[in-house]
């Protein structure tokens, strides 16, 4: 065959083509295929039981649109969340993929799943009350040991390892522990 420059155009045109294609993937894959990515602070929750994971569309243009929201603006853990999503679908042959960060609405957690909640629990964080808490629940002993469950129980700083985490400590048993504030 005579390499023309039709024929080459023609060859171009299919390679571009063939990398729009996407790939067979329902939304419900996706969701399922990115939900084992665990939350880089506390890895026994994923990002979808986190409430991070918000949405996965399918575009024509794009292919498949993960919509992100981050638990805490600037929270550092984000780009590694990005990159794992991004490295899983890739594993996973997932194309064309693009990760969309969404800001507003802003995370609350009231977004975390009951499960993701008991998995805090059992992992030794006391997991957030609803958001419509306010601030005097720390004096009030309402904040449950993860340890013995006892609700005598005293705030020792607001901010533990993490800026979303306040340190308590527990009176009855005497255990240190942290709590996921409510947002
Ligand atoms: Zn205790």
């Amino acid at each position: 065959m005579v390499e023309t420059r039709e024929n080459y155009e023609h060859i171009l045109t299919q390679i571009i083509r063939n990398q729009m294609v996407r790939s067979a993937h329902t939304k419900e894959e996706v969701f399922s295929i990115l939900s084992v990515i665990p939350d880089p602070e506390i890895p026994v929750v994923n990002i979808q039981e986190m409430g991070m994971l918000r949405d996965v569309q399918i575009n024509d243009e794009h292919g498949f649109i993960i919509i992100l929201t981050p638990t805490y603006t600037g929270c550092p853990a984000m780009h590694i969340i990005e990159q794992d999503i991004r490295m899983t679908l890739h594993t996973k042959g997932v194309y064309p993929a693009e990760v969309k960060l969404v800001y507003d609405p802003a995370w609350t957690t009231d977004w975390m799943s009951d499960v993701a909640k008991a998995k805090l629990k059992a992992y030794g964080i006391a997991p957030p009350l609803h958001s419509s808490c306010s601030q005097d629940v720390f004096a009030h002993n309402i904040i449950e040991c993860p340890q013995c469950h006892s609700h005598d129980t005293v705030m020792i700083s607001r901010f533990g390892s993490t800026a979303c985490k306040s340190l308590f400590q527990c009176n009855d048993c005497k255990e240190p522990f942290e709590y996921f504030k409510c947002h």
